[in-house]
Parts: structure tokens; C-alpha cells; sequence
């Protein structure tokens, strides 16, 4: 479903990638973990195209996206058509809700489906009310952002998410802005989404829901892939002794 090959980010003096490479197959739920500043988000926001590789090519969908030279040495999209289909095939959701504020939950979910998408209205509503329902905010379709807990937030980001049906769901720590007692509800929605056959990219500082739900665990430092498997190779039989340390550190 995505496959990134040999990506490189430079922030002016700083590579914070140096030649990252990974596939996610359909339907797999790929977890990144690594210690802060090693490049996770910058990472995901590549693949999102919210910010431009210096090098290297990414796929979705078996369509690699055209990349041309800028004159900064690096290079930019170079079809924003394809660049708006990609993205619209894409969800992410972030720490930090970002739900627009003047819209209810409702409009919300239904924005992307209409406005991007062209769905009908009153089946973008329809398909919203049965996401609603499943994150449990039904009862909350009408209430605007400001008047719910972050975790209801949050569900609510999901099944916004979700409502363009997203090729992939990149998720970028998304329970680390909660209180803790408001982690559970949002990691079971999530858990629940990655057992329906949906290609999901999470990064997450939760290493108990990584092992429990992922098939595969991408352990990152200093812009690399320094060692990846099955949740059992990485958590019970890590091999280098950086991720080693770094899993005690994480308990
Ligand atoms: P964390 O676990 O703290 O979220 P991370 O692995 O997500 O860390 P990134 O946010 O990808 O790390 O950042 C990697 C490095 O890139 C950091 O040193 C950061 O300061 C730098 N960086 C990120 N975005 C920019 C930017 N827009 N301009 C300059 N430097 C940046
Ligand atoms: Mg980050």
C-alpha cells in the first residue's frame, strides 16, 4: 500500500534522515518507536507530503509521487494534482487534536467525504453517524471541540480520519497530549481500527498497545531504521544494545 525507498531530510546543516526505507503491505499495522528527536514525525510528514524530502521516492497506491529539483538542492512535488489525490488517500491524525474548532464533531467527520471527496451529504452523514457510534460520540454529533475531553477529541479525530476510507492511517503519537486516565478509550479505538484490514503507520511511546497490536515494530535512531521485526523479536530479543536500553528505558 506504501513504500518508501532511500528517503533523506535535511533541515539546512541537520540530516534528520539518512536513507530511510520501509513498505507497509495492505491491511499491515507498522508501529515506530525511537527516542525523541531521532525523526519519527519528520518521517511521517514526508510520507504525508506536509513536508518535502530532500531525496528519496515514495509509492501509495503504486503511484510514485513526481518529485522535482528545487533550488534549494532539494526537491518539491511536482504535480499538486497528484499531490491532492495522494493526500486525500492518506489520514493522519497528530499529539494535538486538531479538529476545526467553529465546526461540530458532525461536520467535522463530514468535511473531507464532501468537500474533497463529493460524497453526497446526507450519505457523508450517514456513514459519519455509524463512525460516531462505533468511537462512541454519537451522542455528541452536534457538540462543538472546545466542550469535549481530550479523548473524545481525539476518537473524534479518528473517525474523521477514517471517513475518507484512507489508503494508509498514519498516526503520530496520538494518546501522548491525553491524561492518562483518557489513553485507554482512544488506544481501543485505534486497536480496534488495526484489526480491520487497514494499512496503519503509528508512532507511539506506548510499548505494551505496540506489541499488541502491530505486526511489525520499526525501531528508529538518529534518522535511520536501526532494527525492526515482530513485536516478540524487538521487545523479547532486541539485538543492538541501543534498542536494548531504550526498551528498559521505555518500562
Ligand atoms: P519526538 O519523539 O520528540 O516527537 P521525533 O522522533 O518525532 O521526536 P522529529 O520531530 O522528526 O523527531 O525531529 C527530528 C529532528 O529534526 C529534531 O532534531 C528536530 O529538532 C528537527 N526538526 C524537525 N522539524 C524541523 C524543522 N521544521 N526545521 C528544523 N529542524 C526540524
Ligand atoms: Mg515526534
Amino acid at each position: 500500500a506504501i513504500e518508501v525507498s532511500n528517503l533523506h531530510k535535511r533541515f539546512g546543516a541537520l540530516e534528520v534522515l539518512k536513507g530511510v526505507s520501509l513498505e507497509a503491505r495492505k491491511g499491515e499495522v507498522i508501529a515506530i518507536i525511537g527516542g525523541s528527536g531521532s525523526g519519527k514525525s519528520t518521517f511521517l510528514r514526508c510520507i504525508n507530503l506536509l513536508e518535502t524530502p530532500t531525496s528519496g521516492q515514495i509509492m501509495v497506491h503504486g503511484e510514485t509521487i513526481a518529485m522535482k529539483s528545487d533550488r534549494a538542492g532539494g526537491q518539491v512535488p511536482s504535480d499538486r494534482k497528484q499531490v491532492e489525490r495522494i493526500r486525500s488517500r492518506l489520514a493522519m491524525v497528530f499529539q494535538s487534536f486538531n479538529l476545526w474548532q467553529h465546526r461540530t464533531v458532525l461536520q467535522n467527520v463530514i468535511e473531507a467525504p464532501v468537500h474533497v471527496l463529493g460524497v453526497p451529504k446526507d450519505q457523508a452523514i450517514a456513514t459519519a453517524e455509524t463512525l460516531l457510534r462505533r468511537v462512541g460520540l454519537y451522542e455528541k454529533r452536534d457538540t462543538y471541540p472546545a466542550f469535549l475531553s481530550g479523548g473524545q477529541q481525539q476518537r473524534a479525530a479518528i473517525a474523521r480520519a477514517v471517513a475518507v476510507d484512507p489508503e494508509v492511517m498514519l498516526f503520530d503519537e496520538p494518546t501522548s497530549a491525553l491524561d492518562p486516565e483518557l489513553v485507554g478509550e482512544v488506544l481501543s479505538v485505534i486497536g480496534d481500527l488495526a484489526k480491520e484490514n487497514r494499512t496503519m503507520i503509528l508512532v507511539t511511546h506506548e510499548m505494551k498497545f505496540a506489541r499488541n497490536v502491530a505486526d511489525r515494530i520499526v525501531y528508529f535512531h538518529g534518522g535511520v531504521i536501526e532494527e525492526q521485526g515482530t513485536p516478540e523479536q524487538i521487545f523479547d530479543a532486541p539485538r543492538s544494545e541501543r534498542l536494548k536500553r531504550f526498551i528498559q528505558s521505555a518500562h
